[in-house]
């Protein structure tokens, strides 16, 4: 075997997953070594922060059907198919030493087995199933618990592995199931092994478009395929979010997307579609199946049992040195800088679009101070026409002795809110270890101007692959936003909106200066939607409003602007806090001024 890579995959040893990259590497006699992270989204940012040269991802499976949640990441993140592998997912149900099968009271399994095995659970009359993040979980958990009473449904190879007997075997309802997976490399920055792949014949190309609803839309778009010889092999829809008369379609062709025909009809479906991703273009699978249990399927050379999350915190610079050695690309910003997307990214966040054009508006308190508080805020600013609630709960105060957030209970109470009234929500996150907690109840997480240049929590925002708000230091130039920026984007993570929050000159007759010709600069430099905070930058409730008028008429995507039910009382800012009927006289205003568009702006 030669060239070495590291792959990632979701789940632990055993895995159906790791058998997939296993035996797809080794086809093609590159050795591999394959590291488990706990989710699929961890897998497409690993790959798009280049902490990894390779990975998989379920896409489909044949009684399921697509695993909407992996197409829609490769859609989000910089990962491209390079081949795909169809695996007959064999169920076996394995239990400790010493069980037998009337034993079983439950049974771990992944959802997508629990939906395979459907006949054989419900013949388990006296066990119920247990959803389990993957295959490797359940069979792991089985054998750590020792208990007769709990079963795994796995890959025959976990038994070994785990030292777990069979208690049953073939548990799928049609032996003829598999799921169908794609292997995957970065987008931008690929390793020598990978670029000497050699593609095949047989390519398939798969894509999502988005057709308005009307008749005869979508047999135009397929007419297009239709004209160019080009077969389908697959379509599924589903509803658009958001815009639910609207319709996603996930479809695969046969053929590479350079190819002339297929070019031609993408081309075709481009201009019926509101929206076309073309995901990438990949060697196609040839044959049956791989069978999991079978040698084609398993490595020779397993490695030795590790916890696989060690190999990832382990590697301060992540976890591939193949993917650490590769060309490293010449602009300062390659990710950031507006020419690697000259249309510019829309931030998404719940239902919520942050550039593209809307006028996004967020309003709340600086900080959470009590659930009527929070409740009462959100109320307000949603019917004044904001569409995402602020609130802090971890605060950055200068003075030690100031109010200083109520922390995670904070949280839920802004996260309460959110769900009360139906507005995503956003929050400052100060430390590395808030990441995780934070993104599990908030829908963007804020770094505040302090925290700009704190890279180690700028690359741990990057890894969490959630919508990050990042406010410009007070004193940081232009350049330093974007060099910040640009941290959170090698993580992996597209979804990036800047805000300018005012900096810090020698004017004293304001709190700060809000540097608008900040907004076209930025516009020309990046990509990234940019949100004016009025309220820190000038620090005077009766000078907000004039300066949120000038940021939309400067180009600001939107604003960000504290809001209180009794200012006078704020916790904290409570000189700039705007009352619940300055804000609604603001958003109101802001209608009568036009956005400036800078489509015209050569750049
Ligand atoms: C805030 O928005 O709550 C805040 C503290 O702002 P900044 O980081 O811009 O000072
Ligand atoms: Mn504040």
């Amino acid at each position: 075997m030669s060239s070495h890579i590291t792959a990632v995959y979701q789940g632990v040893d055993g895995a159906y997953s790791q058998l997939v990259l296993e035996a797809w590497f080794a086809a093609r006699g590159m050795d591999v070594r394959t590291v488990g992270v706990p989710s699929y989204r961890e897998v497409a940012t690993s790959l798009a922060g280049l902490r990894a040269d390779a990975g998989v991802l379920p896409i489909e499976n044949a009684i399921v059907g697509t695993v909407r949640e992996t197409y829609d990441l490769l859609a989000e993140y910089d990962a491209m198919p390079i081949g795909e592998a169809l695996m007959r997912t064999d169920h076996h149900l394995l239990g400790v030493r010493g069980a037998s099968l009337s034993d079983v009271r439950e049974v771990l399994a992944h959802p997508l087995v629990i939906a395979e095995c459907g006949r054989f659970l419900s013949s388990l009359t006296q066990a119920r199933a247990i959803p389990c993040e993957d295959t490797g979980v359940a069979a792991r958990e089985v054998s750590r618990g020792g208990n007769p009473s709990i079963a795994a449904l796995a890959p025959a190879s976990a038994a070994a592995l785990y030292d777990l007997v069979e208690l049953a075997r073939d548990c799928a309802d049609d032996p003829r199931t598999f799921s169908r997976f794609l292997i995957l490399r970065p987008r931008i920055a690929a390793p020598g092994a990978l670029n000497d792949l050699k593609t095949s014949a047989h390519r398939k190309t798969s894509l999502i478009f988005t057709l308005a609803d009307a008749p005869g839309k979508l047999a135009r778009a397929l007419a297009h395929l239709d004209a160019a010889k080009v077969n389908l092999s697959k379509l599924e829809s589903k509803p658009r979010l958001g815009h639910a008369s609207d319709h996603v379609f996930y479809v695969d062709l046969d053929g590479d997307a350079a190819d002339e025909r297929v070019a031609e009809a993408l081309e075709g479906i481009r201009r019926e579609a509101q929206t076309l991703t073309v995901l990438g273009s990949y060697d196609a699978h040839q044959g049956e199946p791989l069978e999991a249990g079978s040698d084609d399927a398993t490595a020779t050379t397993r490695p030795p049992l590790v916890t696989s999350r060690a190999h990832l915190s382990n590697s301060s610079h992540g976890l591939g040195s193949t993917a650490a050695k590769s060309p490293k690309p010449a602009a300062a910003f390659p990710r950031v800088d507006r020419e690697s997307k000259p249309h510019g990214t829309v931030v998404q966040v719940g239902g919520v679009r942050i550039g593209g054009g809307d006028f996004t508006i967020i309003g709340g308190p600086c900080s959470v101070e009590s659930r009527e508080q929070v409740m009462a805020t959100a109320q307000a600013v949603k019917a004044a026409g904001a569409v995402m609630l602020r609130g802090g709960a971890f605060k950055p105060r200068t003075s030690p002795y100031a109010f200083q957030g109520l922390g995670w209970e904070g949280v839920a109470l802004l996260a309460e809110a959110g769900r009360a009234t139906g507005l995503p929500t956003i929050s400052e996150v100060m430390t590395i270890d808030q990441v995780e907690r934070m993104a599990a109840q908030v829908d963007m997480l804020q770094i505040g101007a302090r925290n700009m240049q704190n890279f180690d929590l700028l690359k741990a925002v990057g890894r969490s692959g959630h919508p990050v708000l990042l406010k410009r230091g007070f004193s940081a130039t232009i350049e330093e936003v974007l060099s910040a920026a640009e941290y959170i984007l090698s993580e992996g993570n597209p979804h990036v909106a800047l805000c300018e929050r005012g900096i810090r000159t020698f004017e004293q007759a304001t709190r700060n200066t809000l540097d608008l010709s900040a907004i076209p600069v930025l516009r020309e430099r990046t990509h990234l939607p940019i949100l004016v905070d009025p309220s820190h930058a000038v620090g005077v409730r009766r000078w907000i409003s004039p300066l949120c008028m000038a940021a939309k008429a400067v180009g600001a995507d939107g604003l960000l602007i504290e809001v209180h039910p009794n200012p006078p009382e704020a916790k904290s800012d409570k000189e700039q806090a705007l009352t619940f009927g300055d804000f609604a006289q603001i958003v109101d205003d802001l209608a009568k001024v036009p956005m400036a568009s800078y489509a015209s702006v050569e750049v």
